[in-house]
């Protein structure tokens, strides 16, 4: 493709512009179109907004399992038999160690995750105190995943300091009765409605490889775009054993650096995140997503082990990027190395997590009163 096609491209994102689906087209499989030329002018406009900086996001998977709802990809769905570890909410004790150790290690945003389609009442005003004293406590933004919320339960979180809501569109309006029927993509629009009115910061991401087509990946790159979303993480599905959607994903690495390109271009003042998956996807580009994308997942995702911390930030480091945290990136590397025996950068498998990855603070408890 002649140099013009990207210089182009560059100047209509700038303008405010959004392309046109057989530009995504192209973007997403075209051979004319260069990887290394698109990912330049994704990382121009990458480090227009974001600079060479990489925010680090550490999920805490509060409460997990035990969902009624059917979504097909996922493994604590009423139709998993995925082996995950069940609990119901953590305490607030275990709560906020856990903050105190994702801070210590350098998490720039805290995401508190919930299972299920909704909280009720009680759990709202429960999750408001949790982040008033997590934010007195630490100097980290707070994100909290409940599932489907109403105007007042977001205005409540907003009261509380929270800063952002996770709520996933995960794959396009046209797709959506294909992998859940217990719910819709318009009451997934409701939740993302009321956190706006609500003025939070939203987190509304996507996963990749469920079987949808180059339309419906550009729909919601669009729909993300008009909505003006904050945060959009880029998940590319794991068939974990046992969850109901069968589907196996052809996922080239090209294939994962040319959506984070077109998710930037889309969406050029949005965090990008690198979310579930790539490690198992993106194999020995991943350090090249960093140039579309500004923020990423650390130590796995809710229920999927990733690569280590370690790894994690040597990868940053070696790609030339710098962290948005407190603590400074080369202090963060040695405190790891001094904890961690060394490992090279081999191709993860997907592993699930167990009790240790999900409850270190309550399992090193249990195990200290066994002694
Ligand atoms: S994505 Fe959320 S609502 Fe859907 S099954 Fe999983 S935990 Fe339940």
């Amino acid at each position: 493709m002649k140099k013009d096609f990207y210089n182009q491209l560059l100047q209509k994102i700038q303008k405010g512009e959004t392309i046109s689906l057989q530009t995504s087209k192209q973007i997403l499989s075209s051979k004319k179109i260069e990887l290394i030329s698109l990912l330049n002018t994704a990382f121009q406009i990458r480090k227009k907004y974001w600079g060479k900086k990489v925010k680090i996001h550490i999920i805490n998977n509060v409460q997990n399992g035990y969902c009624r709802e059917n979504c097909k990809y996922c493994a604590q769905a009423t139709s998993s038999h995925a082996p995950i570890e069940e609990y119901p909410m953590k305490s607030d004790d275990e709560i906020f160690k856990e903050a105190k150790n994702a801070y210590e290690k350098g998490a720039f945003r805290y995401c508190m995750v919930f299972s299920g389609r909704e909280q009720s009442w009680t759990r709202i005003e429960h999750i408001a105190k949790l982040v008033r004293t997590i934010k007195q406590q630490y100097p980290l933004e707070i994100c909290v995943s409940p599932g489907i919320i109403d105007d007042d339960m977001a205005t409540t979180l907003k009261k509380a300091g929270l800063n952002r809501i996770n709520h996933n569109l995960n794959t396009s309006k046209r797709y959506y009765k294909k992998i859940c029927s217990t719910h819709t993509y318009d009451d997934r629009l409701k939740t993302l409605s009321a956190a706006k009115k609500a003025h939070l910061q939203i987190c509304s991401g996507i996963i990749i490889g469920m079987g949808e087509g180059q339309e419906d990946i550009y729909e919601m790159a669009k729909t993300l775009h008009s909505l003006k979303i904050e945060s959009i993480p880029i998940n590319f599905f794991m068939p974990v054993e046992g969850i109901a959607l069968k589907h196996k994903p052809q996922i080239s690495p090209e294939y994962c650096l040319r959506i984070l390109c077109l998710f930037r271009f889309f969406n050029p003042q949005a965090e990008i995140r690198i979310a579930a998956g790539r490690e198992l996807y993106l194999k020995h580009l991943e350090p090249l997503a960093l140039y579309p994308a500004n923020s990423l997942f650390m130590e796995g995702y809710l229920n999927v082990k990733g690569r280590s911390r370690l790894e994690t930030l040597q990868m940053i480091e070696e790609a030339g990027f710098t962290i948005e945290s407190n603590f400074e990136l080369e202090d963060l590397i040695k405190k790891e190395r001094s904890l961690t025996r060394p490992t090279s950068r081999t191709d993860i498998k997907m592993v699930i997590k167990n009790r240790r990855d999900l409850r270190p603070i309550e399992t090193l408890k249990e195990e200290k009163e066994l002694l």
